[in-house]
């Protein structure tokens, strides 16, 4: 590999090139070259190192993916040797190859219970619109065409394109012709703003209980599918209360209404188990993979199929019209079972369940008494921090967002990679991080979090 090329440029010239021909996602195009962007050339393990040659510890996994961390050997082997092998062949009109055949085998193993078929797309997204149709498919086959709305949360997020951000709750999203008809959102389960004085279960009942208030209202005959992620991740890793999930499974078997869980941000060992689904008690109808079913090294997502829908599209027939080039590309499966066998190699699972998932919440429990922050949640290795105004209350800060991304540049400068989801702060490091990188990112958080509290005039 050619690893003069970044010091060919220098950082002004690259970011020249950025602001001449590149479009990024989820940017203003007006503000974005302002500030120049940040030129990111190579990783390592926990770390990025960008062109002005700083180091800085990624505490997001690149976006919430790169669980086994950088600079994996092994899984550059897989690619390259599948590569040499069979670099593309596609799995449409009744071919396929070993690589999708073992991963698929290997998925439903590691899946819970009754979720035994795969299909493979290339993004979140995509798995997620695979989802909307196969839901559609599926009523249509049991004679309930009718069944065609999708329930969703507020905050939800489940993919950029039309159909998958329609699914999804971010109605910044949905401004941009993406509110597609037959979805319909509720309130998430977001204790910090909703849970008032309700003890845990009462809260949790409250919060399953808008979910019927959904359904009674559009009518169970409308309704195919309920859509949620287990811990939402986007929406800035809300955790549900202890026994959220059980009502809405009970609302949703009650009603004949699929579950869907999305678990692109929490399988694959974020929580400590492979799946939220497992850590949880979930029994999902489908399930949709994708981010660290690679660790983010080459794209691959995958819906899981459960045993109800599949055996309704088996025994009633008919061609399910959909697919991509790339469904089950055989390098991205590769690197995918290369991946998993590092996770279980190194036992990541236990590693996040016993060690650093709990170490996680105890390093950061202390931050709940800092003036700027109203509430700290983890699960496994998921956290955020979420900022507050006034921590009586609490009071949230008028312009959302304005003072999580001081606190993130702060934290960016200092050499520290988090996100900010309005006002909270994210963190989903890589499941290989360690307790001393945990000490790391706390020291450089909370120096974040005191320069942007002095700089406000707030201590
Ligand atoms: C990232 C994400 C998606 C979308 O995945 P893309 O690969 O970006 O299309 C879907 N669902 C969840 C929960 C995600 O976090």
């Amino acid at each position: 590999m050619d690893q003069s090329l970044p010091t060919t440029h220098s950082t002004q010239e690259w970011q020249a090139l950025e602001a001449a021909y590149h479009m990024p996602p989820f940017s203003d195009y007006k503000s974005l070259h302002e500030q120049g962007t940040r030129m990111i050339t190579r990783a390592e393990g926990h770390y990025i190192y960008d062109t002005e040659g700083n180091q800085i510890l990624d505490a997001m996994a690149g976006l919430w993916c790169v669980n086994v961390g950088y600079g994996r050997e092994e899984l550059v082997e897989a690619a390259a040797a599948q590569m040499r092998q069979l670099p593309y062949y596609n799995a449409f009109f009744k071919t396929s190859h070993p690589a999708v055949a073992k991963l698929s085998e290997k998925l439903a193993s590691l899946t819970p219970e009754g979720l035994s078929h795969v299909f493979y797309a290339n993004s979140g997204s995509e798995a997620n619109d695979t989802i909307i149709r196969m839901v559609r498919h599926f009523w249509a086959l049991e004679g309930k065409p009718e069944k065609r709305v999708i329930i969703g949360r507020d905050y939800g997020y489940h993919g950029s394109t039309i159909l998958a951000a329609s699914m999804g709750g971010m109605s910044g999203m949905h401004h941009q012709a993406a509110n597609e008809a037959d979805f319909t959102h509720i309130k998430p389960p977001y204790g910090f703003l909703y849970q008032g004085n309700q003890s845990e279960d009462m809260f949790a009942k409250t919060a399953a209980g808008w979910l019927e208030d959904a359904i009674l209202a559009h009518g169970a005959d409308k309704i195919g599918a309920f859509v949620a992620e287990p811990i939402q991740g986007a929406g800035g890793v809300i955790v549900p209360p202890k026994g959220y999930f059980a009502y809405i499974q009970e609302i949703c078997q009650k009603y004949d209404i699929l579950f869907i869980a999305d678990e692109v941000i929490t399988g694959f060992g974020r929580t400590g188990k492979w799946f939220a689904s497992e850590a949880m008690d979930l029994r999902p109808d489908m399930m949709t993979l994708a981010k660290g079913l690679t660790s983010g090294y080459v794209p691959m997502s995958a819906v899981m199929v459960g045993d109800r829908v599949f055996t309704s599209l088996k025994e009633k027939g008919g061609e399910f019209y959909h697919g991509f080039t790339y469904s089950g590309h055989p390098v991205a499966a590769a690197v995918a079972l290369a991946n998993l066998q590092i996770i279980e190699d190194e036992d990541l699972l236990t590693k996040v369940e016993e060690e650093t998932g709990p170490y996680l919440k105890e390093a950061l429990a202390p931050l709940a008494d800092h003036a700027l922050v109203g509430e700290v949640r983890t699960y496994g290795l998921l956290a955020c921090v979420e900022l507050v105004k006034d921590k009586n209350g609490p009071v949230l800060f008028e312009n959302t967002g304005e003072t999580a991304e001081i606190v993130r540049d702060h934290a960016i400068a200092s050499g520290l990679m988090v996100r900010a989801v309005r006002d909270g702060m994210i963190l989903s490091p890589p499941l290989t991080f360690g307790k001393a990188d945990i000490d790391e990112v706390v020291v450089k958080l909370t120096s974040a979090l005191d320069v942007t509290a002095t700089q406000l005039g707030m201590v």
